[in-house]
């Protein structure tokens, strides 16, 4: 057995084996909480969790709390419309060029905020054979899908040879060119990342059909020396590698900390991608940040942190409906009545529209367009 797989088996998945890190002061409401969701914590997060304070990030992301059993009218079972657009089980079509393939449903280690915390860890086995082929015609037949996007679940919970067989399948279809993984493996059980699992992946991209992989790092006290060098070994094997964070309440909820999590991701070679508004899954409330609160926190990145580091602040409607960016408007059409010229700086449209611009650095500027 490999070193990643005793891990799997070291987690902590019982109430028992939690107790005997944390004090658990209700035990019935806390069965009531895992039965929404189970439980595991994977050894490698489980040393860096400072246990002695409950309010440590990596703490909250990680165990239990009471909280959960409080949902709120706005919260969903399905809250990004998942099921709403699957032509074929197991696949999720929402945008014309990419589709989702859940690959499993199994995590490493289960976070607290889970936005598919319905599914996920659920006894639901993955896609068979069967629903592989099906997945394979779908893919055939829908030649304006260009991506696939393996999630889950955790696709790099399964075993390498199940992971190469995803390879094969989707290299077979001609029109695939990019395969992305979706994961936190790299986060929490980053002794996945063997050499063997990255030799399989560099064998199934080439100088035109890459491999993404988009992992889920939320707080830069989750990059340890075993994620630095798990990380580094994908990317030196030419693996792009891009990370999705959650805005969340106590743990990346300020400017500090989020400026701080996205530099030490690009000083690893990780690139921020996006920063995603939490979605509205049930009994998730204690850990949301207002949208507005979250587009003043990206609003104060703009200018004071390099461009590079920088993701988009996503919000993913629900229904189905898409992914969409939110920010704070910095520039905005503005009526400037009459219309004027000004010398040497061109003249403001023919109906007195012209572009009113806050700065990085908070003065109000206006742009005027050449016409
Ligand atoms: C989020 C999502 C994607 C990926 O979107 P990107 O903006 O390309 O990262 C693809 N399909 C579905 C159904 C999604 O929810
Ligand atoms: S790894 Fe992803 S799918 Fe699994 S519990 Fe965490 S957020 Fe949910």
């Amino acid at each position: 057995m490999e070193l990643w797989q005793e891990e799997l088996q070291q987690c902590v998945r019982t109430l028992d084996q939690l107790e005997r890190f944390v004090a658990i002061e209700n035990r019935d409401e806390m069965k009531r909480v895992l039965a929404n969701m189970r439980l595991s914590i994977t050894p490698h997060t489980l040393k860096l969790i400072d246990f002695a304070n409950m309010a440590d990030p990596l703490l909250l992301m990680a165990v239990p709390q009471a909280k959960e059993l409080s949902i709120t009218p706005e919260e969903m079972a399905d809250p990004i419309g998942d099921d709403a657009k699957s032509p074929v089980p197991f696949l999720t079509h929402r945008y014309p060029d990419r589709v989702l393939v859940y690959a499993t449903f199994s995590c490493s280690h289960y976070c607290r905020f889970c936005f598919r915390r319905e599914k996920t860890g659920a006894a639901s086995p993955g896609p068979s054979t069967y629903d592989m082929d099906i997945i394979e015609a779908y893919l055939v037949a829908h030649p304006e899908v260009d991506e696939v996007i393996l999630t889950g679940g955790d696709p790099l919970t399964l075993l390498d040879a199940q992971i190469e067989d995803w390879l094969v399948r989707l290299r077979r279809v001609p029109t695939v060119a990019r395969i992305r993984f979706h994961t936190r493996v790299p986060v929490n059980l980053p002794s996945r990342i063997t050499d063997n699992l990255v030799e399989i992946l560099r064998r199934y991209q080439d100088a035109t059909h890459p491999i993404f992989i988009v992992t889920h790092f939320n707080h830069a006290r989750e990059i340890a020396t075993e994620n630095v060098e798990a990380i580094a070994k994908l990317v030196d094997a030419g693996i792009v590698v891009r990370n999705q964070s959650v805005l969340l309440r106590g743990i990346n909820d300020d400017a500090a900390t989020l400026t701080q999590l996205f530099k030490t991701l690009t000083n690893i070679r990780v690139v921020p991608y996006y920063l995603h508004q939490l979605d509205l899954a049930r009994g998730t409330n204690h850990f949301r940040v207002p949208i507005a609160e979250g587009i003043d926190l990206m609003r104060q990145l703009q200018g004071t942190v390099t461009g590079i580091a920088i993701p988009r602040y996503m919000l993913d409607l629900p229904g189905g409906k898409g992914k969409v960016p939110l920010s704070h408007p910095f520039v905005r059409q503005t009526q400037v009545s009459p219309p004027h010229r000004e010398e040497g700086s061109g003249v403001v449209d023919a109906n007195g529209l012209d572009w009113t611009a806050d700065s990085p650095f908070g003065e109000t500027v206006q742009y005027v367009e050449p016409t």
